[in-house]
């Protein structure tokens, strides 16, 4: 594959960063994920938006417009000839001596690397979207800023791997002074009760997904839908209507399962089923080419 690194395309066995690099010390890095159906991309302005507002979050500035990000996401996707998948994309504050504080390494003169490839995915027709996720759910060992799309994720990964390993196909964080579910490893959380859509609100340490904002109009627009934002528990999932997860390369797709335990007679739900038909229909209609 092509990867795109500061400026230049190169083959991916060619793609290489310092070792100096402070994403690799010490996860000082920001990233994006932007999905591809159809050879197109589609709500770029808000993944743009939110790489702005993460990067300031860290004290990191754009290092180019958000024009010049859509540019290349599309030159990115062009030349790995990208039909269906995501574009991923990283900045990281750049190489220097190892300090804890950055702002010496910045007046020296750092540069900040940007990194950008292609994964080829099947987001339209993946298998989980029939039979929906099993999900276990874990205490959230993360740090507080998941506001804050960093590449510190190995509080989720380790996480996700071990729950991978007895059989789940991913896993939802409980926030263990409270007791609610915070997020997924990388989606948000949904469940529906009667006809109200819920979610936990952005007070909770979860990322402000775009699929989640996007979802939440769709169902804020939809005759005999209703939108709120509230905490809930294992056993409130487990005693709704239905559950589902939101992320750039779910979509929208149910949950069946709580730690074994059905939800929905173990059936991806109506409203699901409803809310993903109209996201992707709405993703067809804008799609940038
Ligand atoms: N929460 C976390 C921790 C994530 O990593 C992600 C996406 O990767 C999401 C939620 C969903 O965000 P989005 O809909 O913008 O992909």
């Amino acid at each position: 594959s092509t990867v795109y690194l500061n400026g230049e395309f190169v083959p991916s066995d060619q793609a290489k960063v310092s070792v100096f690099d402070r994403g690799f010390l010490f996860g000082d890095a920001i990233y994006e994920v932007v999905s591809v159906i159809h050879g197109g991309i589609f709500d770029e302005v808000p993944h743009m938006e939110r790489l702005e507002r993460s990067l300031a979050k860290v004290g990191m500035p754009m290092p180019m417009s958000q024009e010049q990000f859509v540019h290349t996401i599309l030159e990115v996707v062009d030349r790995n000839e990208l039909d269906e998948g995501v574009v991923y994309m990283q900045i990281t504050r750049g190489a220097g001596d190892r300090t804890f504080t950055y702002n010496s390494l910045v007046d020296a003169g750092m540069t900040q690397n940007i990194v950008m490839f292609a994964q080829h995915l099947n987001l339209l027709n993946a298998p989980a979207i029939e039979s929906g996720l099993s999900i276990k759910t874990v205490p959230d060992i993360r740090w507080r800023r998941c506001d804050i799309k960093t590449v510190q994720l190995l509080g989720a990964s380790l996480s996700k791997t071990a729950a991978a390993r007895e059989g789940y196909n991913g896993i939802w964080f409980v926030d263990p002074d409270t007791h609610m579910i915070t997020e997924g490893d990388s989606n948000n959380t949904f469940i529906v009760q009667g006809n109200t859509v819920i979610s936990p609100g952005l007070h909770r340490n979860v990322l402000p997904g775009i699929t989640r904002n996007v979802v939440k109009e769709i169902v804020e627009a939809a005759e005999g839908l209703e939108f709120e934002e509230a905490d809930f528990g294992v056993d409130a999932a487990l005693a709704a209507d239905e559950a589902f997860a939101t992320s750039a390369g779910l979509f929208v797709t149910g949950v069946t399962s709580l730690d074994g335990r059905p939800i929905s007679g173990s059936k991806v739900g109506p409203i699901t089923k409803r809310l993903r038909k109209l996201y992707i229909e709405r993703a067809l209609e804008h799609l940038t080419i």
